[in-house]
């Protein structure tokens, strides 16, 4: 039926609670407000409405059936937005305009990008392979897990680590932007190589230091190339037991709103968010036509946008219509800081109405609010790895889980009165009352994932 690489729009369309569910790898490309608003108009065309903004920034369509996915496919083909298909190499959204990053990862990333496309890789590789190429700035990628990492160390410096995300990767050598490619290349040939299920967490010592002695040679080996991984090391541990970062940067004081950041082309970026990464076809086109004035929009980590803006004034004007529309303008804004996915509202899966709790609950909570994750089932699709709190809806009711995913079992929490049993429990936690029934040590979790 569907064949990855066919097409950008189908090139993994994944069955869901409702419907078959698009994610186009928009994250960071260059769109104009007509393009999103043709997204939106074929989402509204062909699925049940909503759109969504993925934690890496890519661009999701739901409610699709086979017959509709594909209709969808051929209006997207004939958008011709530049969407890639394939491995993707994920950039900062600002790569080349942002005068804070330490280098512009834009074209090591092409490089990249060009080396996979002329190779076989893409029919080779596991197909959640990813390479991230993070030049730093005012939107990192720190928090983005991938396969290979490249850091900027310097404006010609490259770290590269692999599987996870700034924290967690294992860090190989520093290189500069030549050896970089190269090396970037020879990792997903090794990846490739030890089979088509392969992630790179999974390469034994042996092929690091096959990697290592073959392409950093003549760069020293990082000291933790060779040690075996941190317990905390993988993809599924770049989430937050702790403070989750918010989308929009650097905490703001309260009530105020994300400033607009001044490129290095006289242009102005502002960052807005999509409240649980999710919004009505219809109502993000509603807010782009009240806009007008968008030069440019880049899907950004974070379930964020960055609108960008021939100049501060207009920024700061579309910063308060997103505000006036429901987006997310201020990094204190709890949603930011909360994951879930429809429930019953949109999933025949759920058991709660997720969002509509979650909505009800980020009134309630404060700003400096720990991660919390509301799940309409325990498959928990809105955010698959560990949370602080995690409310999971069951069938026997509302569960509880501290420290650990929707998919693990957690106390009863009961139906009513969720926010402000929520918030009192949170209180009661930050001040160390009420030990964590729920909690699992770290090594517990891990065993179950
Ligand atoms: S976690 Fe949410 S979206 Fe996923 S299957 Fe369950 S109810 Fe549906």
């Amino acid at each position: 039926m569907f064949r990855r690489g066919a097409c950008p729009a189908l090139s993994a369309p994944m069955q869901t609670g409702d419907g078959l569910l698009v994610r186009l790898a928009a994250a960071g490309e260059a769109l104009s407000a007509d393009s999103v608003r043709a997204l939106c108009d074929a989402a509204r065309r062909h699925g049940n409405g909503l759109v969504e903004i993925t934690a890496r920034g890519n661009f999701q369509i739901r409610g699709l059936t086979e017959t509709s996915a594909a209709a969808l496919a051929k209006d997207i083909a004939a958008m011709e937005l530049g969407l890639r298909d394939g491995v993707p190499v994920e950039t900062n959204p600002l790569a080349g305009l942002d005068p804070s990053e330490t280098a512009n990862a834009a074209p090591l990333a092409v490089a990249i990008r060009q080396a996979i496309d002329s190779s076989d890789l893409k029919q080779r590789l596991a197909p959640k392979v990813s390479v991230v190429v993070d030049g730093d700035g005012a939107i990192t990628l720190a928090d983005i897990a991938a396969d290979i990492r490249l850091n900027a160390v310097a404006a010609t410096d490259w770290l590269v680590s692999i599987g996870g995300d700034r924290q967690t990767a294992r860090p190989l050598a520093v290189v500069d932007e030549e050896v970089a490619a190269d090396a970037a290349m020879a990792i997903l040939e090794a990846i490739a190589t030890q089979g088509a299920h392969i992630r790179a967490r999974d390469l034994a010592p042996e092929n690091i230091a096959a990697i290592l002695s073959e392409h950093f040679a003549s760069s020293p080996p990082h000291p933790a190339a060779l040690q075996p991984p941190s317990p905390r090391g993988g993809e599924e541990e770049s989430r937050y037991l702790g403070l989750v970062p918010s989308p929009l940067g650097e905490r703001t004081r309260a009530g105020e709103g994300a400033t607009p950041h001044s490129l290095t082309d006289g242009r102005f970026a502002i960052r807005v968010a999509l409240p649980f990464g999710s919004i009505e076809a219809g109502e993000l086109n509603a807010f782009l036509d009240r806009a007008g004035e968008i030069a440019e929009l880049r899907f950004a980590p974070g379930r964020a946008a960055v609108l960008l803006c021939e100049s501060e004034a207009v920024a700061l004007r579309l910063r308060d219509l997103a505000d006036q529309a429901g987006l997310i303008t201020s990094a204190d804004d709890p949603r930011a800081r909360i994951f879930a996915c429809p429930g019953t509202q949109g999933c025949a899966s759920g058991f709660i109405p997720a969002r509509e709790i979650a909505r009800e609950v980020a009134t309630a909570l404060p700003a400096d609010l720990a991660s919390l994750h509301i799940s309409g089932c325990a498959k928990g699709c809105a955010h698959p790895a560990r949370a602080a709190f995690t409310l999971v809806g069951t069938e026997n009711g509302v569960e509880l889980v501290e420290g650990g995913t929707a998919r693990q079992t957690g106390e009863h929490f009961g139906k009513g009165d969720i926010a402000r049993r929520l918030a009192g429990l949170m209180a009661a936690r930050r001040q160390g009352k009420a030990p964590a029934k729920t909690a699992r040590t770290f090594e517990q979790a891990s065993a179950g994932d």
